[in-house]
């Protein structure tokens, strides 16, 4: 089995002749099936993989490979792959194919990369553990009876456990960064605007952005770079220029700010905040400013991000009506009990859930009360984060308040679930950069996570601050 250790190492070895890309793939295929257990995978793109994989083969030959020659990837299965399925692990998808390709997609195979499946995840994206999966959960492959994190906790798994060299995830408020977190590996959500949406399955679409989870920081921010950019099919995307493909490594000192109220949050994890005062000390210890900033706004994040991720949702999912995707139920009399019928019987608890929500945030009476307040407060939230970065190159929190916790622990008590978001959501609130890079390893023998964010469109730094205590 080729031992993957980066894509630029990977590179080499396709060149000289080390391993080659059918080899690759025959070997993660059969990595997949003996890691059946995990659940990471819905499906596994075999033909296609294989083809991609030959084409490939032939074109390191000729000398004419693309930048991720061979490189082994899985989308998460809410991101579009043309003649393949995608179903965002509900049931109410279920059977649905793409008739085209995500951007991001495109970009990663005009590169040469291959596709080799699709990633459980919670269903439509909504959930902390992924036990929201219509197709069952998944199981963190460093302990079976922990979860993954939600809710790309496929995507997570798979690069965790060696099924993929790498993978796509979508992070609406931590779905990147805290199944990262959870697995020991690298997530990034990127700038709002940064990576185009178009064929990524809709669930907040302000707050939505796919980005890659990694073994380590340089193959984040190749992969970063490679789907950036300005997409005539998402209106949201920015003509900014795209970030370096490598970590420039500069001798600059930078001033760094952590968020004290996260870092003294009560209910933190007593290690997980030694891990991050660990790496504060290092930063300090190499000449680095590390100072402690209020932000005064911590017990607005969770409740902010669910009253304006409902009512989006509320809106994004209502095209799920039996009629043009999926699944549609034969116990409809007409047209309003074929939609009633589909949809009660197609989505999951969760989402059912948020649905209500949100269309309870947008109704006529409730409006002024709570979406509109929400948008306010998002405002003095996208402000204040703003504020901060003006004065520091970055802002430190822990990536979640704990590791990994055992299935079921969460799964009652949905606002006990919620909280689990607390450090990431302000990223997605305020549209800014975010990574969570491993911080160390619990007594409880699993993985911790420390988050970096960074000012809107300084991935570039984001990446060389984050190698720099990776
Ligand atoms: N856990 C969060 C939620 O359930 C984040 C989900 C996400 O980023 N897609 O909404």
């Amino acid at each position: 089995m080729y031992a993957f250790k980066n894509i630029k190492q990977l590179q080499e070895d396709l060149q000289t002749g080390k391993t080659n890309c059918v080899t690759l793939v025959n070997e993660t295929i059969k990595n997949i099936e003996s890691q059946k257990h995990l659940n990471a995978y819905l499906e596994v793109f075999t033909q296609t993989a294989i083809k991609q994989a030959e084409l490939v083969n032939q074109k390191i030959l000729n000398k004419t490979a693309g930048k991720l020659a061979g490189v082994i990837i899985a989308l998460k299965d809410n991101i579009c792959y043309k003649n393949h399925k995608v179903s965002a692990s509900s049931k109410i998808l279920n059977g649905f194919e793409s008739l085209y390709s995500a951007t991001v997609v495109e970009k990663l195979l005009k590169e040469d990369a291959i596709i080799i499946g699709r990633c459980n995840c919670d269903e439509f994206a909504m959930g902390s553990s992924n036990e929201n999966s219509a197709y069952g959960n998944v199981q963190n492959s460093l302990n079976t009876k922990y979860v993954p994190g939600g809710s790309s906790g496929g995507s997570a798994v798979a690069v965790a456990a060696n099924l993929c060299h790498l993978a796509l995830g979508s992070d609406t408020g931590g779905s990147i960064r805290q199944p990262a977190s959870f697995t020991g590996t690298v997530g990034v959500k990127p700038t709002y605007g940064r990576v185009s949406r178009y064929g990524l399955i809709a669930y907040a679409s302000s707050f939505d952005q796919i980005g890659p989870i990694t073994k380590n920081i340089q193959d984040a921010a190749l992969i970063t770079s490679i789907i950036s950019g300005k997409d005539e099919m998402d209106n949201t995307t920015s003509s900014a220029n795209v970030s370096n493909e490598t970590i420039t490594a500069s001798s600059k000192k930078f001033k760094i700010a952590y968020l004290k109220d996260c870092v003294e949050a009560e209910g933190l994890d007593p290690e997980v905040k030694q891990a991050v005062l660990a790496k504060i000390n290092y930063l300090k210890e190499n000449g680095h400013t590390v100072e402690a900033v209020d932000f005064p706004y911590l017990d607005y994040l969770v409740p902010t991000y669910y009253v304006l991720t409902t009512a989006e949702a509320s809106s994004n999912l209502a095209r799920f009506s039996g009629i043009h995707y999926g699944y549609r139920s034969n116990d409809g009399k007409d047209l309003e009990s074929t939609y009633k019928k589909t949809r009660s019987q197609g989505f999951g608890k969760e989402v059912k859930r948020r649905i209500m929500l949100g269309t309870f945030v947008l109704s006529a009476g409730y409006y002024d009360a709570y979406y509109n307040k929400g948008q306010k407060v998002r405002r003095i939230i996208q402000n204040k984060t703003f504020e901060l970065l003006k004065t520091y190159d970055a802002l430190i929190t822990p990536s979640t308040p704990g590791t990994a916790f055992e299935f079921g622990k969460n799964s009652a008590d949905p606002i006990k679930m919620y909280l689990e978001d607390i450090f990431t959501v302000q990223a997605n609130i305020a549209g800014v950069p975010a990574i969570s890079i491993p911080s160390g390893i619990h007594s409880n023998g699993l993985p911790m996570g420390i988050q970096l964010m960074c000012n809107y469109f300084e991935e570039d730094k984001l990446f060389e601050i984050a190698s720099l205590i990776e």
